[in-house]
């Protein structure tokens, strides 16, 4: 359980980069920018998807959330399968 507090910061999602001018992942501007804005796409609980969008600076902090919950979602796994062996060893006796 103490490799839960590992983890403090973490969401659900991907980062992608799009045109700063048009935000398009596909740039249309006639005269194509070499300017990257970037935005951070998520499901909510509903399934809605919400975009956000991230400033240059942040974006090492977001994916390091974002691979945060990955590491979550596996330490998740692996103490389902551990309360699953302590839940047969109990019922049992
Ligand atoms: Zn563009």
């Amino acid at each position: 359980m103490k490799k839960l507090a590992q983890w403090p910061e973490f969401l659900r999602g991907s980062v992608a980069s799009v045109c700063a001018r048009c935000n398009r992942a596909r740039c249309i501007c006639e005269k194509q920018s070499s300017r990257l804005a970037y935005r951070l796409t998520y499901k909510d609980h509903d399934q809605q998807t919400h975009i956000v969008y991230v400033p240059v600076d942040q974006l090492p902090r977001i994916r390091k959330m974002i691979s945060n919950y990955s590491g979550l979602r596996r330490l998740i796994e692996e103490l389902i399968a551990i309360n699953i062996e302590v839940f047969k060893k109990e019922s049992r006796s």
